[in-house]
């Protein structure tokens, strides 16, 4: 059996660690922020190649503070992509304004950065690239769009941990990096969390105000704020796991190593990871014409994959009222058709991945 991902086997590596630093919360009470969230931000800001880190309850909230930080709201349009998590949209959309998507780049699966600008209106207030599946979009042209129309930049990455871009990193390229703790994702947590990171002083104390109802003095809310705080138990988990995170992301990058060399053996299309970027494949996707008979296949043969995503953000019943029908962005409509996501986490035994693609030359024969 290979599963997608084991959460298990990563825990046994660390588990006295986690224990003493859980310890450490219990005895000290602080359940709600405290100072294992605190020294986690700091941590973690310094990670980013940032100045400041705002820690919350999920990816989410990071995103909707981001927004509201930068003042968005009512009447806005932010730009962002139908291939991601909902969150990303439903976030844009939390705070009263509205999602204009962009069609992304079938290589990279990134936002098309030469369609970004016919997208661009008087109400245009932010773009929202999302860094999907652990590499960064090319955020050079976007930067020169941002500032030519002096927009917000915020970074959705989510999947992104210590993902690079020109020996930048995930989060500290815009004005804001948005990243989740999910306990799936490559830094997760042992239930819900996610962060907020920026080099701007004043957005950073906006967003920490507003992730605690809104007040700078307790009972004194100067903004309608939010219960968005991380919880102690949550930034001390993440404190020890951070210390990880590059050993981690360093035998990811080798799992997906060896699936590039053994796929391409049997004609298979992998991921394309850009020279100037350093990819945390967060997932490891393929892309064949037979997914869901390929995915029934491996899983009668005890071999577990994933679709990220199914459907396009703007084809959901969900946000069906912002407007977009079927056929509006091409290459996302096509790809959530073709991409199977294949096991990978850095406990991953070589063995596994080796079975997993003889399993698809199986397949194919
Ligand atoms: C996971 C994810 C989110 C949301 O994070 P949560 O912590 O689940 O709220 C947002 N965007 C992307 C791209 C994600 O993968």
């Amino acid at each position: 059996m290979v599963n997608y991902l084991d959460l298990q086997a990563q825990y046994h590596g660390i588990k006295d660690e986690i224990q003493e630093a859980l310890n450490r919360v219990l005895d000290s009470s602080q359940y709600v922020l405290g100072k294992e969230v605190a020294s986690f931000e700091e941590d973690f800001a310094s990670y980013c190649q940032v100045e400041h880190c705002v820690a919350v309850n999920s990816g989410t909230s990071a995103l909707h503070l981001a927004l509201l930080a930068a003042g968005i709201g009512q009447g806005d349009e932010v730009i962002t992509v139908p291939n991601t998590f909902v969150a990303t949209v439903a976030a844009i959309l939390y705070t009263g304004a509205t999602p204009v998507l962009v069609d992304i780049n079938p290589e990279s699966l990134n936002i098309d950065v030469t369609k970004i600008e016919n997208a661009i209106t008087d109400r245009t207030k932010a773009i929202l690239p999302v860094h999907l599946f652990g590499q960064t979009a090319d955020m050079d042209p976007i930067l020169t769009l941002a500032k030519k129309y002096d927009l917000f930049m915020i970074e959705d990455a989510a999947q992104a941990h210590g993902a690079e871009y020109k020996n930048r990193r995930a989060g500290s390229i815009g004005d804001f990096g948005c990243f989740s703790f999910y306990p799936g994702k490559n830094l997760g947590a042992y239930g819900e969390g996610g962060a907020l990171v920026t080099n701007n002083q004043e957005f950073a104390h906006k967003a920490r105000v507003l992730r605690d109802w809104g007040a700078e003095e307790k009972y004194h809310h100067k903004y309608p704020g939010y219960n968005y705080r991380m919880d102690g138990f949550q930034g001390a988990v993440l404190g020890v796991k951070l210390r990880y995170l590059e050993k981690w992301i360093e035998a990811r990058r080798a799992c997906a190593n060896k699936y590039n060399h053994l796929l391409k053996e049997i004609g298979i299309k992998t991921p394309i990871e850009l020279t100037h970027n350093r990819h945390v494949y967060h997932i490891y996707a393929i892309r064949v014409s037979n997914r869901d008979d390929l995915q029934k296949y491996l899983k009668e043969n005890s071999i577990y994959t994933g679709i990220h995503y199914p459907i396009p953000v703007h084809l959901q019943p969900a946000y069906a009222n912002m407007g977009y029908k079927e056929g509006d962005f091409p290459v996302a409509e096509a790809i959530a058709k073709e991409l199977l996501s294949l096991p990978l986490y850095a406990e991953l035994p070589e063995e596994d991945i080796e079975s997993v693609v003889n399993a698809i030359n199986e397949f194919q024969n």
